[in-house]
């Protein structure tokens, strides 16, 4: 294998790059990427940088030692066997890792609707978040949560408007609702169960007729695999690039990384996509190391964090199907968490909203698999890896 290319810079574009070295790959490598920008990180866009703390992110990695070849704003347009098409006409390669993470979803209409997926969108809304400007935020999700956190810190008045009957509903189900009063407490008028008909000039029309007037409008309502140059490539896509679990995918020497990959989880038994930076981060070494020839498997135990209206908020695992266990009781304590447990009492997933070492611990006793006393495990007092 002479040449691979890697189309998408962003962190597990870049990612790829360095474990391609790391694994001893010596000949060339292309990095395509889009933006005109070196590959940056996204999760402090809606933290750091939208709060004013600072206006860059680019990943620290030196792209000069790695001896690649980083072509910004090349969009790559099509595929076919061993060959790339750009705007910048055809690369051939030998290898090639996707990398093409995901985009946001717009809603309908005519208005001016922000979203959050770039630096320049970062930018771009920070310069718009003064002191009591209307804010409208479609979405309480985690990009919905921070940019409300954001907003309310700049001194807008903002209104949070979601289809859902809680806050984080997707990622969370009913657990969502421990985080209404968050909304309450920051002064967000949030009205849960409400849908958008339209974006429009002024503000948003709701399914029901009325309006809610905005000076901005930021639409944070979920994302989609960023996989349209693929179409007709002959790849198999199916809610993004499928992969194997060695992160292979259906064309022979291709492989896919990072939002944009749904591989086969050997640990859940089905196919997972997910959008959040720990898979950006890790799963680039398995997909090199499977372009290179090897047999490793990717099989980690989901992770993301969220900061919203000043409590880190962590999640690891997967809890279709599982128990619910509480720790700590929301309505009275800052520090609490929730555990979901198998029917022979193994833990699936944890959450820790100020309790980083509920976090680790607990990504550690799912990694095991080992059983658990549930009714330590009820005990805030009592660490997880105690139970
Ligand atoms: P991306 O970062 O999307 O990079 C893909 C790159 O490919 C982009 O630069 C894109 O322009 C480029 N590209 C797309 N199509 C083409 C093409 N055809 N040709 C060339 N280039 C192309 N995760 C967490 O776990 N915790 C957080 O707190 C968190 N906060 C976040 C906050 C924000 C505002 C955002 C946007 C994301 C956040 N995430 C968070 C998610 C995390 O940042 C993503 O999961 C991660 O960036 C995915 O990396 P990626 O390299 O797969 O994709």
């Amino acid at each position: 294998m002479n040449h691979v290319v890697v189309v998408g810079a962003g962190l597990a574009g870049v990612r790829s790059v360095e474990a391609l070295r790391a694994h001893g790959f010596g000949g060339t490598i292309t990095l395509l990427g889009e933006e005109a920008h070196r590959p940056y990180d996204r999760p402090p866009l809606s933290k750091s940088v939208l709060l004013g703390e600072t206006d860059s992110t680019v990943v620290d990695s030196d792209l000069d030692a790695l001896e690649v070849d980083f072509r910004a704003s090349v969009v790559a347009k099509g595929l076919r066997e061993g060959v790339v098409e750009t705007t910048e006409g055809e690369l051939a390669y030998d290898g090639l890792v996707i990398a093409t993470g995901s985009r946001p979803i717009r809603l309908r209409g005519d208005g001016p609707q922000h979203v959050l997926r770039t630096i320049d969108d970062a930018l771009e809304l920070r310069a718009l978040l003064t002191g009591g400007a209307k804010v409208a935020v479609i979405g309480a999700g985690w990009i919905g949560a921070e940019v409300t956190t954001a907003a309310r810190k700049a001194g807008c008045e903002v209104t949070v408007v979601e289809t859902a009957d809680v806050p984080l509903s997707a990622a969370l189900g009913p657990v969502g609702a421990h985080t209404v009063a968050w909304y309450g407490q920051a002064g967000v008028d949030l009205r849960l169960g409400t849908a958008v008909a339209s974006v429009d000039q002024g503000g948003l029309t709701l399914a029901d007729g009325s309006l809610v007037e905005a000076d901005v409008v930021v639409t944070g309502v979920g994302v989609r695999p960023a996989v349209e140059w693929l179409a007709g490539s002959g790849l198999e896509l199916d809610n993004g690039v499928v992969t194997d679990e060695h992160l292979r995918t259906s064309l022979p020497n291709v492989v896919a990384v990072g939002d944009c990959a749904a591989w086969w989880s050997r640990r859940y038994g089905r196919r997972l996509r997910v959008e959040h930076w720990d898979t950006a981060l890790g799963a680039p070494d398995v997909a090199v190391a499977t372009l290179l020839g090897d047999e490793a498997v990717y099989d980690p135990v989901p992770y993301f964090w969220s900061e919203q209206f000043g409590h880190m908020v962590q999640y690891a695992g997967d809890h279709d199907g599982g128990r619910l266990v509480m720790r700590g009781d929301p309505a009275t304590d800052t520090r609490w968490g929730v555990c979901w447990v198998t029917g022979d009492d193994r833990l699936t997933a944890v959450l820790a909203v100020n309790r980083p070492r509920d976090l680790v611990q607990g990504r550690r006793l799912i990694e095991r698999g080992q059983r658990l006393d549930v009714d330590r495990l009820a005990d805030p007092a009592v660490a997880l890896r105690d139970c």
